[in-house]
């Protein structure tokens, strides 16, 4: 069977259903791939992952406005519907669920998920509101779906900590997946905002991977303070002018870390390159 697309809450239900007790003829299980469209490699992993853990595959396509800045980029994030619809169904995506704005937000809707902890540093600090547009989304794809799993990427680690916490605090039934962060043969991980670099920005970018590689080969023999440095510095003698945060956290809970317990940690970075934001993270 082809992919089906659907882009009303009652077309998903209708498709679900159709899925969930069709050609399978079991309690069949769900996965949904949350993305913003102008589907890359990364996406595409996050279907197989979602494929080899259940019968139905649901990717959505939402640019969602509530998690754009006002200065950010909401109005030319790219898009690329036919595209992006070959490329999932070629990766055995069996729903594809791409609403409008009105969809999501209807005249009156007036609700917000937070949480407030995870969501009040290093990404959250920088842009705030950010991932309360992105709880509430989330929030609403889960529940409109019923899906039994659903797959995030670890190169949006802290989201992925934030989304894990929410499902969790909402007794949501839904299990969240993580699939690595997807590189390119440079290093440089696989984003959609990776298209407005230019040559120029990207031979700069390449550097963000082997830099901070660098740094957890490193990080044994060096304090925090002096592996947050190495990580600056390098990124300033390799072109980068704007620097948003390096950190370092611990991998389970974004806690601060210390000297006297270095365990588990993780460095998260943010850097314009241009106008560009780019992340990224690595254990240490
Ligand atoms: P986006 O379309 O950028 O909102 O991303 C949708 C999903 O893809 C999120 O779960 C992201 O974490 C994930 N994702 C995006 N880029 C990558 C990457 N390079 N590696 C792993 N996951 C990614």
């Amino acid at each position: 069977m082809s992919v089906e697309i659907v882009r009303d809450l009652r077309g998903l239900h209708t498709s679900i259903a159709r899925h969930r007790n069709g050609p399978l003829n079991t309690a069949a299980s769900l996965a949904i791939v949350p993305t913003m469209g102008a589907i890359h490699k990364a996406h595409e992993k996050l279907i197989i992952e979602a494929k080899r853990n259940a019968d139905i595959v649901l990717a959505t396509i939402f640019v969602n406005p509530m998690q754009f800045g006002e200065n950010e980029d909401f109005n030319k994030y790219p898009k690329s519907e036919e595209e992006d619809i070959k490329r999932l169904e070629s990766k055995g995506c069996n729903i594809i669920y791409i609403p409008n704005v009105e969809t999501i937000y209807p005249d009156g809707f007036d609700l917000s998920i937070n949480v407030p902890k995870l969501s009040s540093i290093l990404c959250g600090k920088k842009r705030p509101a950010h991932f309360e547009g992105v709880c509430t989304i989330v929030t609403k794809l889960l529940l409109q779906s019923g899906a039994d799993y659903a797959v995030f990427g670890e190169k949006d680690y802290q989201q992925l900590l934030i989304i894990k916490r929410l499902v969790k605090n909402l007794d949501i039934p839904c299990q969240i997946l993580p699939i690595e962060t997807v590189r390119d043969e440079n290093g440089l991980a696989i984003s959609s905002r990776n298209q407005y670099l230019n040559t120029e920005n990207r031979n700069i970018a390449n550097n963000i991977n082997k830099i901070i590689k660098n740094a957890a080969n490193n990080y044994k023999n060096k304090d925090i303070e002096s592996t947050i440095n190495f990580v600056k510095n390098n990124f300033l003698d390799s072109g980068i002018k704007k620097i948003d945060y390096v950190e370092i956290r611990k991998g389970e809970n974004l806690d601060v870390i210390s000297n006297n317990d270095k365990s588990n940690a993780r460095l998260f970075i943010a850097v314009y390159i241009n106008d560009t934001r780019l992340i990224d993270n690595i254990k240490l």
